[in-house]
């Protein structure tokens, strides 16, 4: 297990320093701003959507660097997923963060790194930040669609 876990550190560092998706979408979709007050991370995520699809996903913040990690990791996962698809993939993700599902390393890609976070307690709130953003950015984009007719 030790070079697994290895190759998973070197991941998260890879993610941490060189963070893919970095930034802001000038006009958004949805835009949502979360924090996570324990660790002081925090997360500014922006989704554009085309035709039902995530064409485009910005994570902006700071944090640890589980945290930014895990934003960074997100936005390679869920850009060009239609909307049930990428809430499916957040669910998913969420429950192998709480050790309730192994980890699909198909659909998670280098998120599937993160899954010893599982066994830290505190450190899981920093990696659910952002993916948990993208699920209330759904919610968002999908209430004022709906009534915007
Ligand atoms: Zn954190």
């Amino acid at each position: 297990m030790g070079g697994l876990d290895d190759l998973y550190q070197q991941l998260i560092l890879d993610h941490y320093r060189n963070r893919r998706g970095r930034g802001r979408i000038e006009d958004p979709s949805a835009s949502v701003h979360e924090n996570n007050p324990v660790c002081g991370d925090e997360c500014f995520l922006d989704i554009l959507v085309e035709d039902g699809r995530i064409a485009d996903i910005r994570a902006d913040g700071d944090g640890c660097s589980i945290s930014q990690a895990a934003a960074s990791m997100l936005t390679e996962a869920a850009r060009g997923r239609d909307l049930d698809d990428a809430l499916a993939l957040v669910e998913h993700f969420r429950l192998v963060m709480h050790g309730d599902a192994e980890p699909d390393e198909e659909l998670l890609g280098d998120a599937v790194a993160l899954e010893g976070v599982a066994r830290y307690p505190v450190r899981v709130k920093c990696a659910l930040l952002s993916w948990l953003a993208l699920r209330d950015c759904i919610a968002e984009y999908r209430e004022t669609t709906a009534m915007g007719g």
